[in-house]
């Protein structure tokens, strides 16, 4: 069985959708279908929270008119029949009368929120369920809810969902498609809630990794993971292969295409992630894996925004042994981990991407240690590759690359596949360009 997950963009629009339709019935061959919300609808439902938060109803009622608008016409475009048509009006009217219902309630809490947010979800995926059906497939609605959950440190309950799902499937050995949520789950409170921004993406690979699927194919809107962010630099190219490790560093390290965590539960069942492109079905895209056959030493950049850096000197001086130990406690006591590390005889320099606890964890630090004024708005830069330990010259090239940026901290050798740097965020988008152009080779 195969998990093919498709995103926003891919469910956007209702031709989309049913290409979408077209897409899993062309090959024989059961699948889990993981869907997102349809595009905009995440951001909608998170932007009627904030108004309820901020107790301005008047605001949410309008944004919820907006979306009900929104769905209406959509479900005109999609549905081919009178039947089809009255099946659709009825989800989007149960779903939309619970969310007005949420924006009447006295108190909104973070509790209701999460509610909120999950509905994009829950009605993409029955409004899919349902054209599906009206087209006459073989087609069941798996709720996310009833198997993927989280526990108290929002890390996914491998073996539970692993369990339940099998579960599930055992009921619907009859059904070619069957179609899920991504992005939602519940956590140990039975509450509702979900696996962060993005998280469709991580659902299909922990569905993939549970049932150890043949495959597990994300689909968006752009040839597979290109070898640096197409947002913001001007030149680059899909890269056809990466190893699990690569792409973990590079999800992990900021390249939006897929969720940080996506990679772990493929590669814990060595299940390869194929990347493709709904708009050009037929291009190759990517594919993830644990082994692939030559490639480029350099094969890819991302860049991770909103980096704090800390700076702590040992107020003992030489051999100060324990003090790292020290020094990590305080941010394993405040659950936050640490990105980048660099050390010397009597300092070490690191870096978060959660300032939740910040001022926490540079009061405790400021116990034992010196502490120099942190730096904010800092972005890591993540070069992916096979840097093999017995290679030389990569770092001069990366550094010949960005001479002109002034770099604050420098990473390599923890792993064979990535060296990182730590700049400004002012300089982020001209170090990506010059790293593109230094390292890259273009048909000029
Ligand atoms: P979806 O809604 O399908 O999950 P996303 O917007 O989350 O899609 O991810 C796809 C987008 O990721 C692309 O349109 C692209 O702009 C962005 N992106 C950032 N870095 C990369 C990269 N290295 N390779 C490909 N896409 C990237
Ligand atoms: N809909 C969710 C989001 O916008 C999850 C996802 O798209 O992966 O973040
Ligand atoms: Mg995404």
């Amino acid at each position: 069985m195969q998990v093919w997950k498709f995103g926003g963009t891919s469910v956007g629009k209702p031709e989309r959708m049913k290409s979408i339709r077209d897409l899993v019935t062309a090959n024989s061959g059961r699948k889990i279908v993981v869907l997102s919300a349809l595009s905009g609808t995440t951001n909608a439902l998170l932007a009627m929270g904030e108004s309820l938060m901020a107790n301005k109803k008047e605001e949410a009622k309008k944004l919820i008119d907006d979306l009900y608008a929104h769905y209406s016409d959509f479900i005109q475009e999609l549905f081919n029949t009178e039947e089809g048509l009255a099946n659709g009006k009825a989800i989007i009217d149960k779903e939309f009368s619970f969310i007005r219902s949420l924006a009447n309630l006295k108190i909104y809490t973070l509790k209701h929120d999460k509610q909120m947010v999950a509905q994009g979800e829950i009605m993409s995926t029955q409004l899919f369920t349902a054209y599906m059906k009206e087209q006459g497939e073989s087609v069941v609605l798996l709720p996310a809810l009833e198997f993927m959950s989280i526990d108290a440190d929002n890390e996914p309950e491998l073996i539970k969902i692993e369990e339940k799902l099998e579960g599930l499937l055992a009921g619907q050995t009859d059904k070619q498609i069957l179609v899920t949520q991504g992005f939602i789950c519940r956590n140990p409170r039975g509450e509702v809630d979900n696996l962060k921004r993005g998280g469709s993406d991580y659902t299909a690979s922990l569905i993939g990794g549970a049932i150890t699927a043949e495959e597990i194919q994300i689909w968006t809107d752009i040839d597979g993971m290109h070898n640096n962010d197409p947002r913001i630099v001007k030149r680059t190219f899909p890269v056809r292969e990466l190893l699990f490790e690569e792409a973990a560093e590079l999800a992990y390290f900021g390249a939006k295409i897929l969720h940080p965590s996506t990679i772990t539960p493929a590669k814990m069942r060595g299940v390869p992630v194929r990347l493709k492109n709904t708009m050009a079905p037929d291009a190759p895209g990517t594919v993830i894996k644990s082994e692939i056959t030559g490639g480029a030493e350099i094969k890819a950049i991302a860049a991770k925004d909103n980096i704090t850096a800390i700076y702590v000197h040992s107020t003992r001086m030489l051999n100060a042994y324990g003090f790292l130990r020290k020094v990590f406690d305080v941010f394993e006591k405040y659950k936050t981990p640490v990105d980048m590390i660099t050390t010397s005889e009597v300092s070490v320099a690191v870096t978060i991407d959660n300032s939740e606890n910040l001022d926490k964890i540079t009061d405790e630090l400021r116990t034992f240690a010196d502490l120099e004024e942190h730096d904010r708005n800092q972005s890591i830069i993540c070069i992916v590759g096979n840097f093999l330990a017995d290679k030389s010259g990569i770092a001069i090239k990366i550094l010949e690359a960005v001479k002109h940026i002034p770099i604050r901290m420098i990473s390599y050798g923890a792993s064979e596949h990535n060296i990182s740097l730590l700049v400004d965020s002012a300089h982020k988008n001209d170090a990506l360009e010059a790293l593109n152009e230094g390292l890259f080779q273009f048909d000029k």
